[in-house]
């Protein structure tokens, strides 16, 4: 069960409640995040939770029975908006595009890239700096010090940055240089990790594990929520599958089913799901007919030389086209009657 609790409540009357519920053989788990306090109540028996609502300094109360509570939408039906500041904004009817390259490779890289953001009114850079890859030979990012030369030239033009944080050890260092935090695929079921993210107060976006079922991606994000951060979203980016003619299989079924499952924003990475240049567009445009609040897109100056996912990275010029696509999708899909 999930209780919340009324601002500014005192420490006797939460010892109440969480003495009624050890009465009832409920153990209490408080959780404190930048925006509320709860009590997450977890235990066998049926009860009649009106006997915990009445109590002072219950906000509000809900029974959740799934693992994942405080990111269910039984919980909370509204949708959860992120806001990054200067009116950019995922979730709740915002959409947003986010969009470069997979990895950043030179400050010449990034000023060009910037630079095709800002011509095509996209808010949200992408780029890797830690670099998970398969190969230890392969390229593996610009580290720290090419964060700082992404930040100088995206806070410059007022882009707000993305970008994966592979370790907690990173997170410190990284912190005043991005807006949202990337936890990648390998990484989502990295429990210590999440657990550090949830102590922050800025935006986390949560990739779906290469092999990872819905409830796992939820059940990670609980983590994220249950630590004290409410920001999260969660990221379609494919899963492994027996086909082996894409990269990964774009699981379209898990944007609707997120979306009912969940308050929180869900986010396409087609570049990802399916691997291939030419179908990123199209299945980017089935993900957001299917729900999505934004998508994460790769793009590159010349793909063909892009240290990391060239083959599944459109050019400036193809990215154009994609841009205005989305955009008319999105309008598109407001006009849609639902039943
Ligand atoms: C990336 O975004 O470049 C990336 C490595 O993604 P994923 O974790 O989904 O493989
Ligand atoms: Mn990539």
């Amino acid at each position: 069960m999930i209780i919340k609790l009324k601002k500014n409540i005192n420490q006797e009357l939460i010892n109440n409640i969480t003495e009624k519920l050890d009465n009832i053989a409920y153990k209490s788990n408080i959780v404190s995040t930048q925006y509320a306090d709860y009590i997450i109540g977890v235990g066998k028996n049926e009860i009649d939770i009106r006997s915990i609502g009445v109590l002072e300094g219950v906000d509000d109360i809900h029974r959740v029975t799934s693992s994942a509570k405080l990111v269910s939408r039984k919980w909370k039906t509204q949708e959860t908006i992120i806001d990054l500041g200067d009116d950019v904004k995922i979730g709740g009817g915002h959409f947003q595009i986010m969009a470069g390259p997979c990895s950043i490779e030179s400050e010449e890289q990034i000023e060009t890239t910037v630079q095709h953001l800002l011509d095509n009114n996209i808010k949200i850079m992408r780029g890797g700096v830690y670099k998970p890859r398969s190969s230890p030979y392969a390229f593996r990012g610009l580290g720290l010090e090419g964060l700082k030369i992404f930040y100088k030239h995206c806070n410059a033009k007022g882009i707000k940055i993305i970008t994966e944080v592979m370790m907690t050890d990173q997170i410190d260092g990284m912190y005043d240089y991005i807006d949202i935090f990337q936890v990648g695929a390998r990484n989502s079921q990295n429990f210590n990790l999440l657990d550090a993210l949830g102590k922050l107060d800025k935006p986390v976006m949560l990739k779906r594990a290469l092999s990872g079922t819905i409830d796992e991606l939820l059940a990670s994000a609980e983590y994220i929520f249950s630590n004290g951060n409410e920001d999260i979203m969660l990221c379609e980016r494919g899963i492994r599958t027996y086909e082996t003619a894409y990269r990964n299989t774009f699981d379209i079924n898990s944007i609707p089913l997120l979306k009912k499952k969940s308050h929180l924003p869900v986010i396409i990475d087609a570049s990802h799901g399916v691997g291939i240049r030419e179908f990123v567009e199209p299945v980017s445009l089935a993900g957001v007919i299917a729900g999505g609040d934004a998508v994460i897109t790769e793009v590159h100056q010349t793909p063909q030389i892009a240290f990391s996912d060239g083959a599944q990275t459109l050019s400036h010029k193809e990215a154009k086209i994609y841009y205005e696509n989305i955009r008319k999708t999105v309008e598109f899909r407001k006009g849609l009657k639902r039943f």
